[in-house]
């Protein structure tokens, strides 16, 4: 059984709850959506509006900014910059737009406050697996460990007086895989909010970020499903100005000898991380948000629950191997009072919406 834990925002039959108990006026504002394949990934954006001409605009707007960052970022278009950087590994330095600059800072940032379980240079491990199914045997271990050598965010040495990078061994390549999304669900949001759209939501895959509210002027409400029931939406938190976003072994995995290996390397060991079947993170910030949330899966339950509990406004909710759950201290989740679940909750706050 496929262990997911889904976010989505409830807009069907909850929502109708939701709006029954709206306090206020009603507002000619409607959400207007759409749904397409970008980053390799189903995106949905969201726009309210009273002015459907405008919101649909906005989205467009927001759809060519993602577009715009993945042909910037992408390591696996051969015209992008960060292609440039990885081809000049070991040669020389490549000057690059600050943009992608700036975001290469703040990914060595994440990686220096995770002690190094978040690292762009991860690619020399992870080409060792294939997370699609197709491998059927263990890489050799000498490979593995002989691949941690290659990885290290301390070799990306960056110059801010040309704006370049230079990766400080051949072998060595970056990629966005763990930031890049919750990056560009940033930035769509900016561009749609920047037009006048006051609440929308950007989600990519159950990536996603909120802001404003409903037409109703109700929050948004985020539905987290059982992760052992997944059509089975158990318990929820209400967001505004928040970034949700979710790492798990659930899309892209591999399984030998009946164990899954997730795509998510521990830099430490070349292996895959294990301990976590999901992480969520919950901040204002979808970047930040989106690498907590692979940091958190490498560090596994005991040292990732503690790297969230020291970080002011951060928030998370992990499910272990062993299908326990469990919350950052201020985590505000809200249950169904009738729950069926059988599992051990840390968080106890119950109440019909
Ligand atoms: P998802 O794509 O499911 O949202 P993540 O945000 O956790 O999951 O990103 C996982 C991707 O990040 C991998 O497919 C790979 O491209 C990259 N990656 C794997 N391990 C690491 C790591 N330790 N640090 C940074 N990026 C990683
Ligand atoms: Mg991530």
């Amino acid at each position: 059984m496929l262990h997911r834990l889904r976010l989505l925002v409830l807009c069907s039959l909850l929502l109708m709850q939701i709006q029954a108990i709206a306090q206020g006026a009603p507002s000619s504002a409607k959400a207007h959506k759409k749904v397409l394949l970008l980053m390799g990934t189903r995106f949905e954006l969201v726009a309210v509006s009273e002015n459907e001409q405008l919101a649909n605009n906005a989205i467009d707007a927001g759809v060519n900014e993602i577009k715009r960052i993945e042909a910037l970022i992408s390591e696996w278009q051969p015209t992008s910059q960060t292609s440039a950087i990885n081809r000049a590994a070991g040669s020389m330095p490549v000057s690059v737009d600050p943009e992608l600059y700036h975001l290469i800072e703040r990914s060595i940032k994440v990686s220096r406050l995770t002690d190094g379980a978040f690292d762009i240079s991860f690619a020399a491990a992870y080409k060792l697996w294939k997370f699609d199914g197709t491998m059927t045997q263990m890489p050799a271990p000498e490979q593995v460990a002989a691949s941690v050598k290659h990885i290290g965010y301390q070799r990306i040495k960056l110059n801010s007086a040309n704006y370049s990078v230079f990766l400080d061994d051949p072998e060595m390549k970056i990629g966005f895989g763990a930031i890049g999304k919750g990056y560009a669900a940033n930035r769509a949001r900016d561009v749609m909010r920047k037009m006048g759209i006051k609440a929308g939501v950007v989600n990519a895959a159950g990536d996603m970020v909120t802001w404003g509210k409903q037409p109703d002027g109700q929050p948004w409400y985020i539905g987290i499903a059982d992760p052992a029931e997944k059509d089975k939406v158990f318990s929820w938190l209400t967001a505004s100005e928040t970034a949700i976003v979710t790492s798990g072994d659930y899309e892209k995995f591999v399984e030998i000898d009946g164990k899954r290996y997730g795509h998510i390397i521990d830099p430490r060991t070349g292996y895959p991380a294990s301990g976590l079947k999901s992480v969520t993170i919950i901040c204002p910030d979808a970047e930040l948000a989106d690498a907590l949330a692979t940091a958190t899966y490498v560090l596994g339950p005991e040292d990732g629950l503690y790297l969230i509990n020291q970080l002011k406004g951060v928030e998370c909710l992990l499910i272990t191997d062993k299908d326990e759950m469990l919350a950052s201290d201020n985590l505000s989740l809200h249950f169904y009072q009738n729950t069926s679940s059988p599992r051990k909750e840390s968080k106890t706050a119950t109440e019909q919406p």
